[in-house]
C-alpha cells in the first residue's frame, strides 16, 4: 500500500481479517470497553491498552429549547493579540461561545432551527492580524451586574483576547456593527526595490525585503495624503467590476516610524458592514502607485474601530 512505510504498529493480515468482517457485517468488540482482537498495535512499541468500564448512557433529557428572552445587553471592548492571530472569525465566535457557557452567563439565544447565541462581533478581522479595538455585543436572558459579567468573562477567556472596557446599551440600539463607520490600523510595510525592474518572484521572496534604499516615505504619505483620488477597479462576489476612488475611503494616513527600507504606518479608514472598506493592501497599492516601489505588506494590527451614533 502507498502508505506501508508507515508504521502504524496494526498488522496488515488484521487489516485484511477486519475488512472480511465490516463486508460480512460483524460486529468487533471495542477493546476500550471488551476483549482484545489482537491487531498488533499493543506491545513494548506503543504501550498496553487499558481497559475501562463503559460510561452508562445518560436518560434523555428532551430537546434543548434555547431560552430566547432578551433582558440585558453588553458591549464589550476586546482585543486579539499574540497566538489569537491565528484563530480566524468563525473559531472565534466558537470560542465565545464556549466562553459563555464555561463561565455560565445567562446568554440569550436566537429562535429557529438553528439557534446560536446572541453574540455579536462588529467586524470580522482577518486570520494572522493582531487587534487592539475589537468590540462584541452580548444579549443576557437575565439582568446582572457588570462587574460581575466583566469578572466571569476575564476569568474564562484566553489570557490573548483581553477585556479592555464594558459597557451596557439599550436592547433596541443598533448593533455594533450597524454603527461601525471607520476602523484604525498600525501596518508595518517595506519597499522591497523597483515596481520596473522586480518581477513576481522578487516579490514572494522575504529575502528581497530592505533591497530598496531610496524609500522616502515622509513624501510617499504627503502625496497620498494630499491627493484626491486613487481609482481601483473593484470585481464584487457576483463578478461585476466597479470602479472605486480609494481615496474617499481614507480619513487619515500618518507616518509612526522608519528606519531603511521599513515604515510603520497609522491609518483610518472606511469599515463599514455595506462593503465600503479600505483594507491595509489597499494602502500598499496607493504606495506602490505613488513611489513606483514594490511594497510588502510585514505586519498589521487594527488599532480601533469607530462607531458612529444614531
Ligand atoms: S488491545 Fe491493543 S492489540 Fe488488542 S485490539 Fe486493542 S489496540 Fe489492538
Amino acid at each position: 500500500m502507498p502508505w506501508d512505510h508507515l508504521d502504524t504498529g496494526i498488522d496488515k493480515n488484521w487489516l485484511k481479517l477486519d475488512l472480511q468482517k465490516a463486508l460480512e457485517a460483524a460486529t468487533v468488540p471495542d477493546c476500550s470497553f471488551e476483549g482484545c482482537s489482537r491487531c498488533g498495535v499493543c506491545g513494548t512499541d506503543f504501550g498496553h491498552n487499558v481497559v475501562v468500564d463503559a460510561l452508562p448512557i445518560p436518560e434523555f433529557a428532551g430537546e434543548f429549547v434555547p431560552n430566547t428572552e432578551r433582558k440585558q445587553r453588553f458591549r464589550v471592548w476586546f482585543g486579539k493579540v499574540g497566538d489569537m492571530a491565528l484563530v480566524g472569525h468563525l473559531d472565534l465566535l466558537r470560542l465565545f461561545d464556549r466562553v459563555v457557557r464555561r463561565a455560565d452567563l445567562p446568554i440569550s439565544f436566537t429562535g429557529g432551527f438553528h439557534p446560536n447565541p446572541r453574540i455579536s462581533v462588529a467586524n470580522a478581522l482577518p486570520l494572522g492580524v493582531t487587534s487592539i479595538g475589537e468590540i462584541a455585543d452580548f444579549e443576557l436572558t437575565e439582568s446582572i451586574d457588570l462587574a460581575d459579567f466583566r469578572e466571569k468573562l476575564v476569568a474564562t477567556l484566553p489570557e490573548n483576547i483581553p477585556v479592555y472596557r464594558v459597557e451596557p446599551i439599550d436592547l433596541k440600539a443598533p448593533s455594533a456593527n450597524q454603527l461601525l463607520e471607520a476602523a484604525e490600523y498600525l501596518i508595518t510595510v517595506a519597499a522591497t526595490g523597483s515596481l520596473a525592474e522586480n518581477g513576481e518572484l522578487e516579490r514572494d521572496n522575504p529575502a528581497a525585503v530592505s533591497v530598496a534604499n531610496n524609500a522616502n516615505w515622509e513624501a510617499w504619505v504627503e502625496t497620498i495624503v494630499q491627493s484626491s483620488d486613487f481609482w481601483r477597479v473593484h470585481t464584487t462576489k457576483s463578478g461585476k467590476t466597479q470602479d472605486v476612488n480609494l481615496r474617499d475611503r481614507l480619513h487619515k494616513l500618518e507616518l509612526v516610524e522608519q528606519s531603511e527600507a521599513t515604515a510603520v504606518l497609522r491609518y483610518a479608514g472606511s469599515c463599514r458592514s455595506d462593503g465600503n472598506l479600505l483594507k491595509p493592501e489597499h494602502i500598499v497599492f496607493m504606495l506602490e502607485q505613488i513611489s513606483q516601489q514594490e511594497i510588502q505588506l510585514l505586519q498589521v494590527q487594527r488599532t480601533q474601530l469607530i462607531l458612529g451614533y444614531c
